[in-house]
């Protein structure tokens, strides 16, 4: 267990209509207040409790509101908001190699990385989440956008075999982020992932190489993993094995273990992840519109895996919004197992908070309103005609509730988002610049077209 909160900085008792902790309650605290004391959770309690501990505590009105652990999502490129609607409704393979590859040969460089991290923060925090784990080029870049908003990040190190204006190879990308490792590790709100892209975008080489890495730094390794029925028969027709036997082979089959999409999995791969204490994020709404298959959720669910959930990027998405996309997943779920039952709303909302929490390796730290945890909050108006009658409050937050609603989010005890107002980012100036990469991008389109 954390220990609890000390210090001396002032309380704040943030008092809410429900607070829902998610652990060690699985259920909503009516009239409940949540004690910040510097960047910590330091009490959980009823109001009226709360109010007499700490009677010169300084106080957050949230008496329409549920309280909430911020989200957690766990896999994105969050710069690719840049690109957001540029290409849509059509296969992975054009998408990627037409498409999304020749723009971001053009134009991905250290401010497009900065600009497109900005705008999604924006987006992030005005939706609740408070803690992301990227993948993207110019790491360092994404870092420093989330050092001065607030937001708490776990940049991936990504390697891949594909020459970018960020790497010209595997050992300049290795390089590349064994020195922001350095100059970043420690760092309040900053962790890091070793990022293979893929195991058909790296070599069995390159594997081994991660697998060492991973060990001696003790570095979690997020990867797309069996994202569509081609990466597996493309592995088995070179590798002679399927790309969750390659991983294995290396040694990276393991608790380090971040897969992501897992949409192509027989029994026996399930128990073998499950055996292995690997964490799978789910991605419905990408893996739905690039349909890419369906990863069965509540078997892995039912098998002991521990499954969070990401947006992905925003070019298939297309927004980084998790609420809707803890939606998608219970009602996708429940569609794939054919059961009703099926990821049930309140395992939903673990998906984007507890597990997602574990997904980083973070599960000391955030994911749950726990004494002692990381002052990570999101609060939603439950005011809204949708939102009404109340009859259960989780269920509502998973099946009614929409973003939109989130007016109030706390990283490490800032409010970086008050009554409905980002505090640390200038939103017109990240809608401006957004403005300014588009029209680059459609001269760009129109040039390519003649
Ligand atoms: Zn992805």
């Amino acid at each position: 267990m954390p220990k609890p909160a000390a210090g001396t900085d002032r309380i704040t008792l943030l008092d809410a209509a429900h607070v829902v902790p998610v652990r060690p309650v699985r259920g909503s605290l009516p009239n409940h207040s949540v004690a910040i004391q510097g960047d910590r959770i330091a009490g959980l309690m009823p109001t009226r409790e709360a109010s007499q501990r700490w009677p010169d505590a300084r106080h957050v009105d949230l008496t329409h509101h549920a309280l909430l652990p911020g989200f957690i999502n766990a896999h994105t490129h969050s710069p690719m908001t840049l690109l957001r609607g540029y290409a849509d409704d059509m296969a992975l393979d054009t998408w990627l190699r037409e498409h999304i590859w020749p723009v971001e040969a053009r134009f991905v460089d250290s401010g497009f990385v900065e600009d497109g991290t900005r705008l999604a923060v924006a987006e992030m925090l005005r939706s609740g989440t408070t803690c992301f784990n990227d993948m993207y080029f110019f790491p360092g870049s994404t870092v420093e956008v989330c050092r001065e908003a607030g937001m708490r990040i776990n940049a991936g190190l990504t390697i891949i075999e594909m020459k970018s204006s960020w790497a010209a190879d595997v050992e300049a990308y290795i390089e590349k982020g064994l020195r922001l490792l350095e100059q970043w590790q420690g760092q309040p709100g900053v962790n890091f992932a070793l990022a293979p892209h893929s195991p058909y975008t790296v070599s069995d080489g390159t594997l081994e190489r991660i697998e060492q890495l991973s060990a001696r730094h003790g570095l979690r390794v997020h990867m797309h993993l069996l994202e569509t029925e081609w990466e597996l028969k493309q592995s088995l027709q070179q590798h002679e094995q399927t790309p969750l036997e390659r991983l294995k082979r290396h040694g990276l089959l393991n608790q380090r273990l971040t897969a992501v999409h897992m949409t192509q999995l027989t029994a026996d791969d399930i128990e073998d992840v499950a055996e292995a204490g690997a964490s799978v994020v789910h991605c419905p709404q990408s893996n739905l519109k690039l349909a890419s298959g369906f990863c069965p959720v509540a078997e892995l669910s039912d098998a002991g895996v521990n499954v969070a959930l990401g947006t992905d990027g925003a070019a298939a998405n297309n927004d980084l919004d998790m609420l809707g996309e803890a939606q998608t997943a219970a009602l996708l779920a429940k569609g794939v197992a054919v059961d009703a039952k099926a990821v049930n709303a309140f395992q939903a909302l673990e998906m984007m908070t507890v597990n997602g929490a574990q997904a980083l390796g973070l599960e000391e730290i955030i994911g749950s309103i726990e004494v002692g945890k990381q002052a990570d909050l999101c609060a939603l108006d439950l005011d809204a005609p949708r939102m009404h009658p109340l009859h259960h409050v989780i269920s509502q937050l998973v099946y009614a509730a929409a973003s939109a609603q989130v007016t109030d989010v706390w990283v490490a005890g800032r409010r970086l988002l008050k009554s409905g107002a980002l505090t640390t980012i200038d939103e017109a100036a990240v809608i401006h610049s957004a403005a300014h990469w588009r029209d680059r991008m459609a001269r760009f389109g129109a040039a390519a077209d003649h």
